[in-house]
């Protein structure tokens, strides 16, 4: 394959992928609403179009991390529904107000300063409440659900929603999730008629008990794997192909790349790939004589990544591909049929989501297809 356009690599985002496997969650939580989880730049693969592609979709609901992504998400999609993760920033009640960002209020000090505007307004501006059920992370202690409830009761304000989050969704045979959907139960009770969220994209596949009213999905959106251990059976969303700089021989005993920490075993055919840790190749994918690293496919093959990966180089031992000798300029392919992000990821030791959002190099990123699906 040759690059087509530019003289970088090229990072292709499936927009008609994400839309159906945002339609095939939806279908799976039948029953509850499915929103988009487009933190962190929808994954990495742009928050605007993504965030239009998921509303073609259907998606009316969407999740952002910061303001700042709201914000995003209101200018790409003008009537989404924008919940804001990390809460309410200090000071900032004006600017979600304006933007009609919903945040995701997680402590009283933050309960406390929405209230405020509202009675500032006079005007009961929607937010959803996070409770901690296990993550130790954001939301509101379980002790202190019944103040909570009474300070909106003295008000006469209802939130949006409540929610939590599960820590071990990834197993789902992991006794904390259990713990944590009897505990959501336990605030629920004390929240009657509010609507309830506690699932990611791997709670969603977990089963209809953690559904609730809405269910929030976003790795498996991306076509990343939710669940370990089970076949992931998302559509892949996002390919990226660079380019061979240089072909070369080399002989047996000779080493490879900083740190001299790989030498040949036999006489080599190398090729250097123009992509390094400054693109988001992980450093880690880096191999050595005693331990294997990444992988990267040649004319559909997959070759091995030897020695360090610098900054902006890997080399590639291509030796197994005996004469069919790919030339400079053509790709190499480092996600996409041959190595999906789950496989780079567990090569790299981390996860698909560090994949996702680490594709900020220097390539360009082309989108194909859109959101427009046939109707349902
Ligand atoms: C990131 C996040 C999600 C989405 O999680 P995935 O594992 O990517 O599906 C859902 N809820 C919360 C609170 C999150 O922080």
């Amino acid at each position: 394959m040759a690059l087509t356009s530019g003289l970088g690599g090229q990072l292709s985002i499936d927009l008609g992928a994400l839309a159906r496997n945002w339609r095939a969650l939806d279908q799976v939580s039948a029953g509850a609403l499915t929103a988009a989880v487009v933190k962190a730049d929808a994954y990495g693969t742009g928050i605007s179009m993504a965030s239009k592609a998921l509303y073609a979709a259907g998606a009316r609901f969407f999740f952002a991390a910061t303001p700042d992504e709201g914000m995003a998400v209101r200018a790409a999609v003008p009537d989404a529904h924008i919940f804001i993760l990390n809460g309410l920033y200090p000071g900032a009640a004006n600017l979600y107000v304006r933007q009609n960002l919903m945040p995701v209020l997680s402590s009283m000090a933050m309960l406390e300063e929405w209230l405020a505007k509202c009675l500032e307004r006079n005007e009961a501006y929607p937010a959803a409440l996070h409770f901690d059920t296990g993550m130790n992370r954001f939301g509101f202690r379980l002790n202190e659900a019944p103040l909570v409830r009474e300070r909106l009761q003295t008000l006469g304000y209802s939130p949006q929603m409540i929610m939590s989050h599960l820590a071990c969704a990834d197993q789902p045979n992991h006794e904390k999730n259990r713990t944590q959907l009897a505990l959501f139960g336990s605030v629920m009770a004390q929240f009657p008629g509010i609507p309830a969220s506690l699932s990611n994209s791997a709670g969603l596949m977990t089963g209809r008990d953690y559904h609730f009213q809405m269910v929030r999905p976003g790795i498996a959106l991306y076509g990343g794997r939710a669940v370990n251990g089970r076949k992931n059976p998302m559509a892949p969303v996002v390919t990226l192909h660079v380019p061979i700089l240089q072909v070369k021989e080399a002989r047996t005993g000779e080493t490879v790349g900083y740190g001299a920490g790989y030498s040949l075993s036999r006489d080599s055919r190398l090729a250097v790939v123009g992509h390094g840790y400054a693109d988001g190749f992980f450093r880690s994918l880096s191999s050595s004589n005693s331990r294997p690293g990444g992988k990267v496919a040649i004319r559909g093959k997959l070759c091995p990544v030897v020695g360090r990966v610098s900054m902006d180089q890997i080399t590639v031992d291509i030796t197994e591909l005996g004469h069919d000798v790919p030339n400079p300029g053509e790709a190499a392919e480092i996600l996409g049929p041959h190595i999906s992000i789950d496989d780079q990821a567990d090569a790299a030791g981390t996860v698909g989501y560090e994949i996702l959002t680490s594709l900020k190099g220097r390539y360009n990123r082309n989108y194909v297809g859109d959101g427009n699906l046939p109707p349902e």
